[in-house]
């Protein structure tokens, strides 16, 4: 039985894929929590603590080449450049050596963070939605499917601002890899298709303006472009 609404439905969130019409329709949008250690050190955290998970719903992911409005209530937004790892199945507590079966494929993302928010939530033990959730918070470039990148344990992951490089890493030096992350994520939730993780940012996180131009990569992977607009 096909279900009827008594509104319309909202538009099925969804990312491009490279070199095809089909779009990879979204589900639901995780992301990891401190995964750079030289990231770690910039904001001051426990290198110790394990890394961990919060949430951003689906439709604040923006495409390639949006302009994105300087957004409420801060004073202080941020950029983090993070690989997109996009599920087409899922399940509960995955083992890590079957994980990647999972991968549909991979994108490059920012994890757009009211920075000012999120240190003040932080020192209150309080959630870090009003930091990191609010509209059109994940620019998302286009998809390319997992046997197009190969494995993927290496590669230069970047970010510039108005063409000056503001962040620059390497996925080699993510603490947690892609498969351990899948693992650990199942364990929380039952994963599914549909779901994208971002996987964390290396060092050089700075503020964004109203007029900047971003450009941000991972080699072998894809690029993303965006503006910041003026508050709407
Ligand atoms: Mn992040």
């Amino acid at each position: 039985m096909t279900a009827s609404f008594v509104i319309a439905p909202p538009p099925q969130a969804a990312i491009a894929v490279q070199g095809d019409d089909k779009m990879f329709p979204v589900r639901r949008v995780w992301c990891v929590g401190r995964n750079y250690l030289e990231h770690i050190r910039e904001l001051g955290n426990d290198e110790r603590n394990p890394p961990f998970f919060f949430a951003k719903h689906a439709d604040m992911i923006a495409p390639d080449g949006a302009t994105v409005p300087y957004p409420t209530l801060t004073k202080d937004m941020q950029h983090e450049v993070e690989l997109i790892v996009a599920l087409k199945s899922g399940g509960l507590n995955i083992p890590a050596d079957k994980a990647l079966d999972h991968v549909w494929g991979y994108g490059v993302s920012v994890d757009l963070t009211r920075r000012d928010l999120q240190t003040i939530s932080r020192k209150k033990e309080q959630p870090w939605e009003i930091g990191k959730s609010f509209d059109m918070s994940a620019p998302s470039g286009a998809l390319v499917p997992a046997e197009k990148v190969g494995p993927l344990t290496k590669g230069k992951i970047w970010l510039s601002v108005n063409g000056t490089e503001r962040q620059k890493g390497d996925l080699s030096e993510m603490i947690w890899n892609i498969a351990e992350i899948i693992a650990k994520l199942s364990l929380q939730v039952e994963l599914g298709a549909g779901d994208v993780i971002l996987t964390g940012t290396p060092a050089g996180v700075a503020a964004l303006n109203p007029g900047d131009k971003v450009e941000a990569g991972i080699d072998g992977v894809g690029t993303l472009t965006f503006a910041i607009g003026q508050p709407k």
